[in-house]
């Protein structure tokens, strides 16, 4: 029997189903746009994309569509997808309605075209270029935070908007536990005899083709066949779920340091199998895909950090990694497990260690806050950033595409979105724990194929085959029966760090 019974809320999903269409092929013009199209298809890109929003903006306020879900609203006993159906639908149903569809299409207009001036500003290394676009992209944030209203800080509706239910003084306390636990050890690391700047695998050059080949081998190591994902190339790596059984991902071959490609593409996996494992009978309904940012990074770390920089993972591979070049037969395994686990303040943050990586968010964080209540203006973005850095991490980016220019999300609207990376990863380690106490040792269980499927399956029964039915903190204590808490994060660091350094 299908998981949804109810007849009203099955109505209400055979209508939904021109907006499930459009959404799918509006998530397959944006992989394309930073995959495939050609840099002078933006303007064009970004009009239809902003048309298509148009749409399904109307098919939501559309009085039919409306009717069918106040009616399946009213219905009762209904089970707990059902349930979810009608809260994420009704989410939309509201933020549509606090939003001008004049608003939403010059958001997406701004957003695409900023997209390849980034990319452009990140390259020459300029700024100013990029700022006017900032300024907009701001701009209309903050319009937006008004429309959508709230209660206590401007800042709460973009937070909301990627992690339903999280809100700045939430994300304020988090980071306050968190903060000071952090910079104690990275103090304890900075003085350890075995704290290094730099390992010699940082300026190792790799062969691109062989490190595409190492991808591809990962990827069926811990996939199979590769008939519901791809592997393609963008400026920054990214995921995109287009539809059931077809989820992508990307990479870049910088053609050194090998790690960051490696990290990288397991860390997308990691969302991919999220986009793929949602309950088949929820495929065309709007629950299928989390929505939940926070949970959806849980996965990618989990996959990243807590498999991928082990010892035994790395070793799976090891063989493979000496083909990259001709000098990596210069570097035992336990070397490659030192430089893939190496803590030292950097720069970039998807390049940064475990450790450090938790400031580079903060500083995201404070910097969004300080634009969206208006204490921080745009064009002091670059001077701010690098007095945070030097601050934080105690070093100073030479140029803004090191520093204020390195993400890719202002320039796509994500404002409200960098802290789900932080909350994301301290929840992998609540994962972790909870699936060895039932399954063992993860460490044994990455070591075969079969033991990767048992780690599949208990990823899927307890958190993908849901996808948004749950908001992350009832999914968290549903499955795991604890709320949400950074325990596990510092508990793994500290022991992990501490035996390394
Ligand atoms: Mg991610």
């Amino acid at each position: 029997m299908s998981l949804i019974r109810n007849k009203r809320i099955i109505e209400l999903i055979n209508e939904y189903r021109r907006i499930w269409a459009l959404k799918r092929m509006l998530n397959l013009a944006e992989w394309d746009l930073a995959v495939y199209m050609p840099e002078k298809g933006s303007k064009a890109r970004a009009e239809a994309m902003a048309k298509v929003e148009g749409l399904i903006q109307e098919a939501f306020l559309d009085k039919k569509f409306i009717k069918l879900l106040e009616k399946a609203r009213k219905e009762k006993n209904l089970n707990d997808y059902e349930k979810g159906i009608i809260r994420v639908l009704s989410k939309s149903v509201d933020d549509y309605r606090k939003l001008p569809k004049e608003l939403l299409e010059e958001f997406i207009k701004t957003t695409s075209e900023a997209h390849l001036i980034w990319v452009k500003a990140k390259k020459d290394n300029n700024f100013k270029l990029f700022e006017p676009y900032l300024e907009k992209i701001v701009a209309l944030s903050r319009r937006k935070a008004k429309l959508l209203g709230y209660k206590k800080h401007p800042y709460d509706p973009l937070l909301n908007e990627f992690e339903e239910g999280l809100t700045t003084e939430e994300t304020e306390n988090y980071f306050n536990e968190l903060k000071p636990k952090l910079i104690e050890l990275i103090h304890y690391i900075k003085n350890s005899k075995n704290y290094k700047l730099e390992h010699k695998l940082h300026s190792e050059k790799y062969d691109k083709e062989k490190m595409k080949e190492l991808n591809l081998k990962i990827l069926n190591y811990l996939h199979g066949e590769l008939n519901d994902l791809r592997l393609d190339l963008s400026a920054h790596p990214f995921t995109a779920g287009i539809a059931q059984g077809d989820a992508r991902i990307t990479t870049r071959y910088e053609g050194i340091s090998f790690g960051n490609c490696y990290s990288s593409t397991i860390h997308e996996y990691g969302h991919a199998l999220y986009e793929l494992n949602g309950h088949e009978d929820l495929g065309f309904t709007p629950t299928f895909f989390a929505s939940s940012l926070i949970l959806h990074e849980s996965q990618s770390r989990f996959w990243e950090k807590l498999i991928g920089t082990s010892k035994p993972f790395l070793s799976l591979f090891y063989k493979d990694m000496l083909k990259l070049s001709k000098n990596m037969k210069r570097y035992s395994i336990e070397e490659v497990y030192r430089y893939i686990n190496l803590v030292k303040p950097s720069f970039i943050r998807v390049d940064a260690d475990e450790v450090t990586y938790h400031l580079h968010i903060i500083i995201r964080f404070e910097i969004e806050k300080g634009l969206i209540e208006g204490s921080i203006n745009v064009k002091d973005l670059p001077k701010i950033w690098n007095k945070k850095y030097k601050d934080y991490l105690g070093i100073e980016p030479k140029t803004d595409s090191l520093g204020v220019l390195q993400d890719v999300h202002w320039s796509s609207g994500l404002i409200g979105y960098f802290p789900t990376y932080s909350f994301g990863t301290a929840l992998s380690l609540m994962w972790k724990h909870h699936m060895e106490k039932e399954l063992g040792s993860l460490d044994k269980l990455m070591n075969n194929k079969k033991g990767v499927e048992k780690i599949k399956a208990w990823l899927k029964e307890n958190i993908h085959q849901y996808g948004s039915t749950y908001r992350f903190r009832d999914l968290v204590r549903k499955s795991t029966g604890e709320n949400f808490t950074p325990d596990y994060l510092v508990k793994y660091l500290n022991e992990k760090y501490r035996r390394i350094y």
